[in-house]
């Protein structure tokens, strides 16, 4: 009597099981900012995730701003000076720290054969952390000696885990931020179970929606003498006035995601508000980073005391990306 119903009752339990797998999502995980910053004004996307499977690279947005085999998205601060002073990790999500390291020196890779003095520490100085149902979190080129957490330690979303650097394989100060579910990467502005690609449908892991900017300004200003893009990633040129009889003024913008066409524009005013010197040119190959400067140099036996300006405009498709003044004293 009881076998008879056995089989019906074994059935309904396959179904059930089958059914629930077949539906069962993945859980996701939900992320802050990693760094304590304002994405636009002192810190900035540089480098996403990429997404092509081959040898070719593309970002979420299919744009450039991302090299063949990137991992994660690179948050990234104006230069070493604001790296000096401080600019907080924070973890992105609750959870447990996994790893650390700590003892890499910092120093910024100016040049591709850099990198084999590197390798096996690509990372430098980072944090792990375990955020429970397979996901986890990575984050690497902290200040050497600035991680604050151990391996064990229990973290919440904002926490801070160390300081912004550049240990490791990094050629500008920034934290790398990688997120994995299953050991497998996950494009954060695009979520979990994607297809490759740039062309899918975006379910983003941030908590509140980061716009995509793959092109603008990281910072501007004005110096004595042409300068070159590895002393504006030092932090150089800073100077709110500057001597008359400095021998040129040259005011300077460092930018990224620049594409080929892309027309520049830039002009330096005197203090009577006369243009001195300007450039109008356009881009003839795209740059990730890019620096371009207009300038005049002295003539008379001193330059104009007062305030001198400069304008930067980028101009893609007739559209105005950036237009941008700055002003500087001379003494
Ligand atoms: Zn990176």
């Amino acid at each position: 009597m009881m076998r008879r119903h056995w089989m019906p009752l074994l059935l309904g339990l396959m179904l059930a099981v089958g059914c629930s797998v077949a539906t069962r999502a993945t859980p996701t995980l939900t992320l802050g900012l990693p760094i304590d910053c304002t994405l636009g004004q002192d810190c900035f996307v540089l480098l996403y995730p990429d997404r092509d499977p081959g040898p070719d690279a593309v970002d979420f947005g299919c744009g450039r701003m991302t090299y063949d085999g990137h991992k994660g998205t690179d948050f990234a601060i104006p230069d070493d000076k604001a790296m000096a002073k401080g600019v907080t990790v924070k973890a992105a999500a609750a959870g447990t720290v996994l790893r650390t390291r700590n003892n890499i020196r910092d120093r910024r890779l100016q040049d591709p054969s850099q990198t084999t003095e590197v390798e096996g520490t690509e990372c430098g100085n980072g944090v792990v952390i375990d955020h429970g149902q397979n996901w986890q979190t990575q984050y690497c080129h902290l200040r050497q000696g600035s991680v604050s957490v151990q391996p064990g330690d229990k973290v919440t979303e904002g926490t801070p885990l160390g300081l912004v650097g550049n240990s490791g394989k990094a050629s500008f100060p920034h934290v790398h931020l990688s997120v994995r579910y299953q050991e497998q990467v996950v494009d954060p502005f695009v979520g979990p179970e994607a297809q490759t690609g740039c062309q899918t449908p975006q379910n983003p892991l941030w908590k509140s929606t980061l716009p995509y900017q793959p092109t603008g300004l990281i910072r501007s200003g004005f110096a004595t003498q042409l300068p070159e893009l590895d002393q504006l990633w030092d932090g150089d040129f800073k100077e709110k006035t500057l001597s008359v009889d400095s021998p040129a003024i040259v005011f300077w913008v460092h930018t990224y995601g620049m594409l080929q066409g892309d027309q520049e524009r830039l002009q330096l005013r005197d203090p009577k508000g006369k243009t001195v010197a300007n450039l109008n040119r356009p881009m003839s190959e795209p740059q990730r980073v890019w620096t371009r400067s207009v300038g005049k140099k002295k003539t008379t036996p001193s330059l104009m005391p007062g305030r001198w300006s400069g304008r930067y405009q980028l101009l893609r498709e007739g559209k105005a990306l950036i237009d941008h003044e700055q002003t500087v004293t001379l003494k």
